[in-house]
């Protein structure tokens, strides 16, 4: 194991000094009217307010008894995919770029938003892409690839079984936790490096499709399932040597064990399931066991973040595998982000009020920021 150097002791990035520097940032994300909303109009109307100047929303109840909501940032249905990207994910990436881990998490209903924010491709049209995208492009401009390594894994979690959408024919992969670091990992599921953007793009698409196939054959929706893009990086003060070894399934550790720094860092890019409750009356096989999964993961979630925001001694992460996955992103050594989507719509005040009370609880979720003990 390379030997503890001085950059191992570094405070965490960026705090400033205030005492909320390790807090969850939580942006609220408005989307624009679609076609239907705009063609029904009054009948849509407005159930949100934004303050951007105050970083507030308004939330419609009963004619206008407004209630309002602080966020870290508020964005309208006229934020750039550009700001979006430099507000949400940046610090989290410059994070990641010096050794920390990071989160990126997209949470909210159907038809929001969160894939549109973060997994949007934009090949042929850079201003439409999305956190994913634009993470991967940060990095490799950020890196040299003589000292460093960047590599992905790309996951599907879905009925409480992690698919590979790099592998499709992986499927029911471990999360496996390590007793004294606390450490996850999905033994088995590919970490595919990364050459270069063209090559990320391929790794995106191809994942994407194989995301739409699997969903296709379960009949199922896409939002049905939680994504996550891990993203590996391993930067040395060293250049590469020969005797390098090639990634293993499970690990990345290119460089020989006996160099003085290396720093392994993991940015998790998450696309939630839809937050929305499913209706289980008159659904039927599938349906009642996406319901009931899908609601186990985020319910845990949101019970798991309610515990850590009242510093309850018990935190329930260890009752579903969407919280073992993320144990490191709340109440652990992250910088982690949180982008909730909301649609502007009356019709859907119920769904947009419990995404924002989810998004002002994870506000309150403070995480220890540091660098990984080897
Ligand atoms: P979700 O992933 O939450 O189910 P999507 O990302 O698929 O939602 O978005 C639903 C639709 O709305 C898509 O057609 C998407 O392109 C569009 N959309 C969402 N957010 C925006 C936005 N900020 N600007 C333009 N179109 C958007």
């Amino acid at each position: 194991r390379p030997s503890p150097s001085p950059a191992r002791s570094r405070p965490a990035p960026d705090n400033g000094g205030s005492a909320d520097s390790c807090r969850v940032r939580v942006a609220v994300r408005l989307r624009p009217k679609n076609s239907e909303e705009l063609a029904h109009g009054a009948d849509f109307d407005n159930c949100v307010e934004l303050q951007p100047e105050s970083k507030r929303l308004k939330l419609k109840k009963n004619n206008w008894n407004c209630e309002s909501y602080r966020f870290d940032e508020v964005f309208s249905e006229n934020a750039s995919q550009k700001r979006v990207y430099e507000v949400v994910a940046k610090p989290v990436v410059e994070s990641v770029l010096e050794g920390y881990n990071g989160t990126v998490m997209a949470y909210g209903q159907t038809g929001t938003g969160k894939t549109y924010t973060v997994g949007r491709l934009g090949k042929d049209d850079p201003s439409e892409r999305g956190i994913m995208v634009r993470a991967l492009e940060h990095i490799l401009s950020s890196m040299s690839f003589e000292t460093d390594c960047i590599a992905i894994s790309y996951l599907q979690l879905y009925l409480e079984s992690v698919q590979d959408l790099l592998a499709p024919e992986k499927t029911n992969i471990p999360i496996v936790e390590d007793a004294k670091t606390g450490e996850v990992s999905l033994p088995g599921a590919a970490i595919v490096e990364i050459k270069d953007l063209e090559h990320a793009f391929q790794l995106l698409q191809i994942g994407e499709a194989n995301r739409h196939a699997a969903n296709t054959k379960m009949n199922t929706e896409s939002s049905r399932s939680h994504a996550i893009l891990i993203i590996h990086l391993q930067r040395s003060s060293r250049i590469k040597g020969e005797n390098c070894r090639s990634l293993s399934n499970d690990t990345l550790d290119i460089f020989p064990d006996n160099l003085p720094l290396v720093l392994k860092s993991k940015l998790l890019i998450v696309d939630l399931a839809g937050s929305e409750r499913i209706d289980k009356s008159g659904s039927e096989g599938h349906m009642i066991e996406e319901a009931k999964f899908i609601n186990l993961s985020l319910s845990s979630l949101g019970k798991c973040i309610n515990a850590l925001a009242e510093n309850s001694p018990h935190i329930p992460i260890r009752d579903s595998k969407l919280t073992r996955i993320l144990r490191d992103s709340f109440g652990g050594t992250a910088r982690t982000s949180l982008v909730v989507t909301i649609g502007p719509s009356s019709r859907h005040c119920s769904e947009t009020s419990s995404t924002i009370m989810f998004g002002q609880r994870a506000m309150k979720v403070v995480n220890t920021i540091k660098l990984k003990e080897e």
